[in-house]
């Protein structure tokens, strides 16, 4: 897996540098340009060409290569927002940069400084604070240092570390994912318990800089140039607000499954995507995969399309499924198709209008349960059967629909529960009868 890893500098960088991330944005532009005038979309050819600008600037020519495949990358993005017809220009490049493969840099931690090559036999380097954190990192086993992303004012590494085989799953943790919480079911050998996982704080967060920035934009309607700079700010302070409550949520949430070495099964969204796509193109007579328009614009509200399309459910998965790669943890993909509209009990699909209030019906076999919670434990169906490693453990539904479930956090008081149960049977354990004749 490959993550990052940002360097503060310990001093501006050094005119030779500072001259070498400006000719690179020049050579991507020329690569761009010539991509764009021939139609070439290969990284052989555009990195021919690459090398004899590269030449001409008196560059090496790994650097000649890397900026190929950023222009193709940036080529690429520009290409899609054509095809959907959104309006768009030539892509240019305006900030000055350099991505160095590891060929071309070496990290020293101990005079704390990166050496990068400016041509052949031409190196030139720059101080960077090395922290307790960096060092424990770039002393990561099996680690591998891949890339370098060079601004004026921002250094990040780019490396690659093994992770580990996930283990054998001895429980499931079947989540569907909804606006202010997870929901779902977590089915262990001693039974099913319904778990939750709220945040609402996220939402309220969302809303409230939503507010904000519309009082600003109105605010500052006769200054465009400050109302987009405040606007930018505002954006990033939610944005880091956000991130930052998930990773403690996603971080929580992957300890506890590794804890009780359990499976994780969540939905995979990118399946909804491809087949709305093929469904809308279909629908339109055509073979272009991307076809424009809104799926059920007509149907939703403005604020509550908003809403859907801020909510951070991606980058909840992002992190969740990051998370688990490198703590061993197992995740299931689950194709969300119908989970929210199907009775886990009979299996019946209820149609699309089953999806409406707070609690699904099943109008074959009068299964009840809440609507979050039947999503769940329909995501949980799906993974146990198919998913072979987990064949030793069985959903129990009616321990779900007993009236006493309060859905909990994931593994919480699942020992009270069967207590719970086994008092209600008739058996009562030994160390509650002995309480309860001393009272
Ligand atoms: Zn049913």
């Amino acid at each position: 897996m490959v993550r990052a890893l940002p360097i503060p500098l310990a001093a501006p960088l050094p005119a030779p540098l500072l001259s070498l991330l400006a000719t690179y944005r020049l050579l991507v532009n020329e690569v761009i340009r010539e991509a764009l005038s021939t139609g070439q979309t290969s990284l052989g050819k555009l990195s021919r060409f690459a090398r004899t600008r590269a030449f001409v600037h008196q560059l090496t020519g790994t650097h000649a290569i890397t900026a190929s495949t950023v222009a193709l990358s940036i080529l690429k993005s520009h290409r899609k927002r054509l095809r959907h017809g959104l309006p768009c220009r030539a892509p240019y490049v305006r900030r000055a940069f350099l991505r160095a493969d590891d060929a071309s840099f070496h990290v020293d931690p101990i005079p704390q400084r990166i050496r990068v090559s400016l041509r052949s036999g031409v190196w030139s380097s720059f101080p960077i604070v090395v922290s307790e954190y960096h060092r424990k990192v770039l002393a990561t086993p099996g680690l591998r240092i891949k890339q370098l992303h060079l601004t004026p004012d921002r250094v990040v590494l780019l490396y690659e570390k093994p992770a580990p085989t996930p283990y054998a799953p001895t429980a499931l943790l079947a989540l569907d994912t909804n606006e202010r919480s997870l929901d779902g079911v977590c089915v262990t050998p001693s039974g099913t318990r319904a778990a939750v996982l709220k945040f609402p704080e996220i939402a309220v967060i969302q809303q409230r800089h939503v507010t904000r920035r519309r009082r600003l934009a109105r605010r500052k309607a006769h200054d465009r140039r400050v109302g987009r700079r405040l606007l930018r700010s505002e954006g990033r302070r939610e944005h880091d607000r956000v991130t930052s409550r998930l990773h403690v949520l996603t971080k929580r949430l992957v300890e506890v499954a590794r804890k009780h070495r359990a499976a994780l099964a969540l939905e995979d969204f990118t399946k909804v995507a491809a087949r709305r796509a093929t469904r809308r193109a279909k629908s339109l007579g055509t073979s272009r995969p991307f076809a424009r328009g809104r799926a059920g614009s007509g149907i939703r509200s403005k604020p509550l399309r908003r809403r859907l399309s801020s909510w951070p459910r991606a980058e909840l998965h992002r992190q969740l499924a990051y998370k688990a790669a490198e703590r061993g943890v197992p995740v299931v993909w689950v194709d969300p198709y119908r989970t929210s509209v199907t009775c886990p009990k009979c299996g019946v699909y209820n149609g699309p209008r089953s999806r409406m209030g707070p609690t699904f019906e099943c109008v074959a076999c009068g299964w009840r349960l809440d609507r979050q919670l039947n999503a769940g434990a329909n995501v949980g169906r799906i993974a146990l059967r198919e998913t072979a490693e987990l064949g030793g453990l069985k959903l129990d539904l009616d321990a779900l629909s007993d009236d006493a479930v309060r859905p909990r956090y994931p593994f919480q008081g699942l020992g009270r529960a069967r207590a719970e149960r086994k008092e209600r049977e008739g058996i009562v354990t030994t160390a509650r009868r002995v309480r309860r004749v001393s009272t």
